[in-house]
């Protein structure tokens, strides 16, 4: 006999997915309604006018795409992009290389801006990829790059996009809910998310925004856009507004009550509460860590509070020591990718992840290890910089 699956109860401190609340799980649980049921309709409504809210847009077109954050992405540029269509991409970490191959597969030619790994997307190699490539149609870019944790300038990127006569596409899928991200401030065209980052909601959505300019192109588009599951034109036939609603996929139903609560729950805290509160344990985190006699892998104007990426102290056994916070304390932390692969930590501090408790809890558990191990770390300061830090509130 198989028996049923009782999870682990970890404490989730990676690159996600974060910790999800009892009251979201809670709601996850209610009874499950038909996905053309009028209360279910109310629902998906409110659903876009909270993600509306997450986004700080107006735009119409906002709602969450039934699969994860991959899916968004995918639908960002699956409608938006053509056969012929040049698209400058900017990679400096993981999921720029994947926004390279979503524009390849459209059978748009990709231009590559690359920087190194730890730091923000350069304005300036933009702009020079814009004077070489004038017929460039779509800027594309990762707003919060989980893979180093580091945060890029979407204000001033979308600005140039949009004065060189392109979309813009931004990766937001680390940032909604944890750092200030604002659409229609900046004049963000499309934006994808995820549910399981900062919006602390279990995975398998991504809330996605377009721009009037955004779905004036989809309309205009001359050829099919390849996917059936995400072609925006249909699936609006679904999520759309005032005319009547009719079958594309089941909605993930109880999700959407997840996805809903997290979101009535971040409208409680506050946009501005709930980024100070990213803010307030990221510093308290790298008090401690750097305390420790650790150093953080990014420079501090472009850190990400909701993904701390700390260099490797010289002996330590990477692998070992994940293991060991798992295994004793139940505590998952990320191990760095690509470029920094065995070099860094990223340390996530996301949603209700983002917490004193655990900021302590962590210092607590990757001291006990560090020292463990031998590595050359100070002990015993740690968690009095981080209290040092909650206290100066
Ligand atoms: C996690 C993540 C994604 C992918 O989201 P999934 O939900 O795992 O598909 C994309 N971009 C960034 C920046 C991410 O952190």
């Amino acid at each position: 006999m198989t028996h049923s699956f009782y999870p682990p109860q970890r404490t989730l401190m990676g690159p996600g997915p974060s910790d999800v609340s009892a009251r979201v799980l809670g709601a996850l649980a209610r009874p499950t309604i038909g996905h053309l049921d009028p209360k279910f309709l109310q629902l998906m409504d409110e659903i876009k006018v909270l993600l509306q809210f997450a986004f700080q847009t107006q735009n119409a077109l906002t709602l969450p795409i039934s699969a994860p954050g991959s899916a968004g992405m995918e639908a960002c540029f699956v409608n938006l992009v053509a056969p012929g269509d040049k698209v400058i991409v900017c990679q400096n970490g993981v999921f720029g290389g994947r926004m390279k191959e979503n524009v390849e597969r459209c059978g748009g030619t990709a231009v590559l801006v690359e920087d190194p790994w730890g730091e923000p997307v350069s304005v300036h190699k933009v702009e020079a990829a814009f004077d070489a490539h004038p017929d460039t149609a779509m800027l594309a870019f990762v707003h919060a790059e989980t893979s180093t944790g580091v945060r890029s300038d979407v204000a001033a990127l979308c600005a140039l996009a949009t004065h060189r006569g392109a979309l813009s596409i931004v990766d937001a899928v680390t940032s909604l809910g944890g750092i200030e991200v604002s659409v229609d401030k900046w004049g963000v065209d499309a934006m994808y998310s995820g549910t399981q980052k900062c919006l602390s909601c279990v995975p398998g959505m991504s809330p996605i925004t377009f721009s009037e300019r955004a779905v004036e192109r989809i309309n205009r588009r001359q050829h099919k856009v390849q996917s059936w599951f995400l072609d925006m034109q249909l699936v609006m036939g679904y999520w759309g507004g005032a005319s009547k609603r009719a079958y594309h996929h089941t909605a993930p139903i109880n999700n959407l009550y997840a996805l809903h609560e997290a979101l009535v729950m971040l409208e409680e805290e506050g946009l501005d509460a709930a980024q100070a509160r990213h803010l307030h344990n990221h510093r308290a985190l790298v008090a401690g860590l750097e305390a420790m006699g650790l150093t953080m892998a990014v420079a501090p104007q472009f850190r990400l509070p909701q993904l701390n990426s700390v260099l490797i102290p010289q002996g330590v056994d990477d692998a070992a020591l994940r293991t060991a916070l798992l295994d004793e304390f139940d505590l998952e932390i990320g191990a760095g990718l690509g470029a920094l692969a065995g070099k860094t930590w990223r340390i996530g501090l996301m949603g209700c992840a983002s917490c004193e408790r655990n900021v302590a809890y962590c210092l607590t558990a990757l001291e006990a290890i560090l020292q463990r191990q031998g590595a050359a770390i100070m002990t015993g300061r740690a968690l009095n910089a981080a209290r040092a830090v909650f206290n100066a509130q």
